[in-house]
């Protein structure tokens, strides 16, 4: 299973002390999933905060990107179908066809970038599709350095 974990501190409201909540990213039964658990380990509160479908939202999302690092998915070998490859992409995204069209020229070219498992859980999609495509990691390299 793909899963990415990160913390985000924050203080605790009961104590003063540091309230850790810890969110994870995974993909189970063919879907994207997010949750968030708070806890501190100076009063010992603790609870579940989120466990939802979808795409997480921001602070969660930068915080898994600051913890593990961006990927990239770009398609590989021959020129795919792009009928095929808009319709995961707007089924995933859930961006209106002009949008679509975007996200599939740089899927295409330079490759998209966003958390290891949304680009693992888009290649999944497209390859249901017939679409090959790779992740890797997006690092430290500048934009349209990693030609292979
Ligand atoms: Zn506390």
């Amino acid at each position: 299973m793909t899963e990415q974990t990160a913390k985000i501190e924050s203080r605790c409201d009961g104590c003063g002390g540091i309230l850790v909540r810890q969110v994870n990213q995974f993909i189970d039964r063919g879907q994207l999933w997010w949750d968030a658990e708070a806890s501190c380990a100076s009063c010992g509160v603790g609870w579940c905060e989120s466990f939802e479908s979808g795409k997480p939202p921001e602070v969660v999302r930068s915080a898994l990107l600051a913890a593990n690092g961006p990927s990239r998915l770009r398609v590989v070998g021959p020129a795919p179908n792009l009928v095929s490859v808009l319709k995961v992409l707007r089924e995933v995204c859930e961006v209106p066809l002009p949008q679509a069209r975007e996200l599939a020229d740089e899927l295409i070219d330079a490759g998209l970038v966003g958390t290891l498992v949304e680009m693992e859980f888009l290649r999944t999609r497209l390859r249901g599709r017939g679409v090959a495509a790779e992740v890797s990691l997006a690092g430290q390299s500048a934009p349209g350095a990693a030609e292979v």
